[in-house]
């Protein structure tokens, strides 16, 4: 287990414990609005708030912030919960949905009235936005603004009743038109919306706003530090606000800390959904999408992701990861943890023109080349195999070490061998055969292994003992670093994003279907593809790449 790097809110939930400001109590929450699938930025919160209840005996809740009635689906729901699972944390007994609240909301609501703290506007959205001012204006206050605690209570019931129109009344805070913080001046707290709720049905044709009932929520459930990303610190005073007027059993603190950007691709559901809905991927789960479901697909851990989480740290400070970052994330997990397999991606035919033709050699391979205890297996060795195209150069460069005219190379696991030729396509000229001979007392393994010094060493498959299979290729899903700054991101989307391949794979590789992500040896790291490989098919995803392209 890695130990999670201290941070600002670390510190602050360490100071608070000891000093005992929350009766010794922690209680954190993640709040995902249920209107998309969670991306890597949602990653970041989920570690944050679940890593801290993990670390200081606390707990922290799920909680469906589903007050949107029109944009929120049962099929992100379950996603969430999935995702979150998968993630590697728990929520135990703890999973809410802010609906369950819309009735204490009311009533609460109700209060602010009979207090004078609320007010039912019927000035036009666009009058409302004209009288808030700005921050060299002052507001003006609306001229409802003073309507009688009888009148307001009796607006506010008629709306709950269905009695008007989506937009004709508005339940406003009365708070402070005047206030240089823009949120103060009389906040919306609820809207007329005749639409029907996923789980409250036609309950409700009014809604209460995000930051009245986020506060609510985070209060009944007396969480005690409810941290957020830095655009809701304009909004603090207003949550703060809402705890301090509402008889709610709790007094939750909102803290807020920087959201992760990552660079090559969209941090925004609504970006991702156009994404989605206009058929540039697959799908939400595209192995090129920053959605954990399409992280997974690619071949994403859980630990990588967590592991980046810790990384990039927590503060207060905006900024750009690059999206190399969390590559190398992956990398870490995965040199470690990734059985190895030998795939060739571009099939060239090499024929060993002194190896008996009907022979089989069983090469040992291992497993992992740190862990023995995981084993080896057998790589059949024939005359005819395939090799990596690019092992191959007629006319060598400097500094190519593998397969040349002449060149010795050694075939992993196997013999080293000299080319002795090549045949070529008479009408492309491309290669299509290359002859060698096998050194037959250089086989790895033996005492004869070290008779002859080669610098290469390439992998290879027998033409006749291997399998066919699909490989994807991934490079990033844009061009440019930061897209969401360009005017239509479409424009800058990389239209090499994908690249499809016809490769051959050992055998082993086609026997069963499986989650487990392989390396490749010197390609990089593969997991089959969970939508499209089948017992008729294999189909792999490359998760990421090695560190260097090619590992001589
Ligand atoms: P989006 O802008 O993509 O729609 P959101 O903030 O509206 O994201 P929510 O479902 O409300 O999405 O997010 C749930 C939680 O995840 C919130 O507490 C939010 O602060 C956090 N979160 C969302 N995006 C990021 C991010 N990029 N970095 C860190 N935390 C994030
Ligand atoms: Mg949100
Ligand atoms: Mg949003």
């Amino acid at each position: 287990p890695t130990v999670t790097p201290t941070n600002f809110i670390r510190n602050l939930v360490t100071e608070d414990l000891s000093a005992g400001r929350t009766g010794g109590r922690l209680a954190t929450r993640f709040p995902p609005e249920p209107n998309g699938y969670l991306h890597i930025g949602h990653a970041k919160s989920i570690c944050l708030n679940f890593g801290l209840a993990r670390d200081f005996g606390g707990v922290c809740h799920l909680r469906f912030d589903d007050t949107n009635p029109a944009k929120e689906e049962m099929e992100y729901v379950q996603s969430i919960l999935d995702t979150v699972r998968w993630l590697g944390f728990q929520w135990g007994d703890h999973l809410y949905y802010a609906s369950d609240y819309f009735d204490r909301c009311y009533r609460y609501a109700e209060g602010l009235i009979e207090a004078g703290k609320a007010y039912v506007d019927e000035l036009s959205a666009e009058e409302i936005r004209a009288f808030r001012g700005s921050l060299t204006e002052a507001g003006r206050p609306s001229p409802w603004r003073d309507r009688p605690v009888a009148e307001n209570l009796d607006l506010f019931r008629r709306m709950r009743a269905g009695e008007f129109p989506d937009g004709r009344y508005l339940l406003r805070a009365r708070i402070d038109m005047a206030s240089p913080n823009l949120n103060l001046r009389d906040p919306a707290l609820y809207r007329i919306r005749h639409v029907p709720h996923w789980r409250t049905g036609s309950t409700w044709c009014i809604y209460p706003m995000y930051d009245y009932a986020h506060a609510i929520s985070d209060a009944e459930e007396r969480i005690t530090h409810s941290l957020c990303t830095l655009e809701f610190e304009d909004h603090r005073p207003l949550y703060d606000w809402v705890v301090a007027n509402t008889p709610v059993p709790g007094q939750p603190h909102q803290y807020e800390f920087s959201r992760l950007n990552l660079s090559h691709t969209l941090m925004s559901k609504r970006k991702l959904l156009e994404l989605v809905e206009e058929g540039r991927v697959s799908g939400w789960d595209d192995p090129r999408m920053p959605t954990l479901v399409g992280l997974r697909r690619r071949g994403y851990t859980p630990a990588a992701i967590r592991l980046f989480c810790e990384r990039i740290g927590i503060s207060k400070a905006d900024s750009v990861i690059d999206y190399s970052v969390l590559e190398d994330c992956l990398r870490s997990d995965l040199n470690e943890h990734a059985p190895r397999r030998v795939a060739v991606l571009r099939p060239l035919r090499l024929v060993l023109d002194n190896f008996p033709a009907a022979s089989v050699e069983q090469c040992s391979a291992p497993n992992h080349p740190q862990h023995a205890g995981w084993g080896e297996r057998f790589l059949p060795l024939t005359r005819e195999l395939f090799i990596e195209r690019d092992d191959f150069m007629v006319e060598p460069v400097k500094g190519f070490f593998r397969l040349a005219p002449g060149k010795s190379v050694r075939l992993r696991y196997a013999y080293v061998i000299t080319c002795t030729g090549f045949e070529t396509d008479p009408v492309t000229g491309e290669v299509t055969v290359v002859h060698a001979t096998c050194d037959m007392e250089t086989r790895s393994g033996t005492a004869g292994a070290d008779r002859v010094k080669v610098k290469g060493n390439i992998h290879w498959l027998s033409q006749t003992h291997s399998g066919e299979a699909t490989v994807r290729l991934y490079e990033r899903l844009f061009m440019d670093p930061n897209p969401a700054a360009a005017q239509d991101y479409r424009t800058l989307l990389n239209p090499h994003s994908m690249e499809e391949l016809q490769v051959r794979v050992e055998t082993t590789l086609m026997e069963e279907e499986s989650t487990q992500v392989f390396q490749f040896e010197r390609l990089g790291y593969f997991v089959q593809d969970i939508r499209d490989s089948g017992p008729g098919q294999r189909v792999f995803n490359r998760a990421v790449t090695l560190r260097d392209a090619w590992v001589r």
